[in-house]
């Protein structure tokens, strides 16, 4: 185990890194091009011991976990994003659409917190998004809403002609706890323009979380790697983060997203696992704001989250129940986990396992 209180011994292979971890130990924050050696190194254990360093001067051996179900209420979209394999356009034979009551079946009363997000739909009105989490609410009391990513927020303010603040604050009356991360991808105008044209841009998404801060609502952030987009582009996107960070202070997590080849298939290969390694430990050391660091079991898969947890992540998200965005694109990882699961998973990585619900209040550690 690391002792976080005087700086650890660390023979690295790269020399790259030497300079890195003399900030890092005395915490002063990186720059971009440190950041960018982080994201380009082979001394993979190395990056990694530097990133459970910061993890453990946080968290200590604590790794968060919640008891969740992932809801996603249509895949009917206006949109043609060219990574996702989730989107229909209506009238298709996979488009879907649950009714408020299907939803609110697919919520056990015991979970924390139901996430939620789904396609751009075109015909339904503001008001059902409402009566949804107002159902919910009313039907699961002691559930979080987290529900709506700021590139759903952006869709709502142009479709139905209301401000931003219209939107937030109508939905936090209803019941909306948190935001969810998604709808960033990467913060690269090329990219934008290239995969995701039509959904907000990076000025856009941190004006709306920003927003959402001010109105009292916490959030988190994601980065969808792995396809198209070039390592400073990653490292690019980590510095805008922090610094938007440094404004608010309102973001909870962070969630790096392995993109899912699927039958998108935007590059011939997917992430490897040593990829999604370095990308989890890069961002721990980059965004020295932000709280939490996750290891998304669902796109990374369960060895690889595991092992994520020795090199920065805090957080495995939870046990999801059904997901549908990533296994559209045909991920292999399960669609839900048991409780027990995840504890055996934090367990084996030498940490202890925390419940919490949406906004990190602690609900169970699982000692020894
Ligand atoms: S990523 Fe979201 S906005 Fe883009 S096509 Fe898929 S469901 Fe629609």
């Amino acid at each position: 185990m690391l002792d976080v209180d005087t700086k650890p011994e660390i023979r690295f292979r790269d020399p790259a890194l030497e300079p890195v971890w003399d900030k890092v130990a005395s915490g002063e924050r990186l720059s971009e091009a440190e950041g960018l050696s982080c994201l380009d190194t082979q001394d993979l254990i190395g990056l990694g011991r530097m990133a459970d360093f910061v993890a453990r001067r946080r968290s200590g051996n604590r790794v968060y976990f919640t008891f969740n179900v992932h809801v996603n209420p249509t895949n009917v979209c206006v949109l043609s994003c060219k990574f996702c394999d989730f989107q229909a356009k209506a009238g298709d034979k996979h488009a879907y659409e649950f009714s408020i009551e299907d939803i609110v079946g697919q919520i056990l009363p015991e979970v924390h917190e139901v996430h939620m997000v789904g396609g751009h739909h075109p015909t339904i009105p503001f008001e059902w998004y409402e009566d949804l989490i107002r159902t919910i609410k009313a039907e699961r009391p002691s559930v979080q809403v987290k529900a709506f990513t700021a590139a759903e927020v952006d869709y709502f303010h142009k479709r139905f002609k209301l401000s931003d603040r219209e939107v937030l604050t109508r939905l936090i009356e209803a019941g909306l706890d948190s935001m969810p991360g998604g709808g960033a991808e990467v913060f690269s105008e090329r990219i934008r323009r290239e995969l995701f044209l039509g959904k907000v841009g990076a000025d856009r998404w941190i004006e709306i979380h920003h927003l959402a801060h001010e109105l009292g609502l916490k959030s988190n952030a994601t980065l969808l790697y792995g396809h198209i987009e070039t390592h400073a582009e990653r490292v690019q996107h980590l510095v805008r983060l922090r610094e938007a960070q440094d404004e608010s202070g309102g973001w909870l997590c962070f969630i790096p997203l392995e993109y899912q080849l699927g039958t998108t298939m935007l590059v011939p290969r997917q992430a490897s696992p040593i990829d999604d390694l370095r990308t989890l430990a890069t961002s721990r050391l980059m965004l020295d704001n932000f709280p939490h660091v996750k290891a998304y079991w669902v796109m990374s898969g369960e060895s690889t989250a595991s092992i994520g947890l020795n090199f920065g992540a805090d957080d495995l998200d939870g046990t999801i129940g059904t997901e549908r965005i990533a296994h559209a694109a045909m991920a292999d990882s399960p669609l839900g986990i048991q409780r027990d699961q995840i504890v055996r998973l934090v367990r084996s990585a030498g940490k202890v396992p925390v419940e919490r619900n949406a906004t990190y209040d602690v609900l169970k550690v699982y000692d020894a």
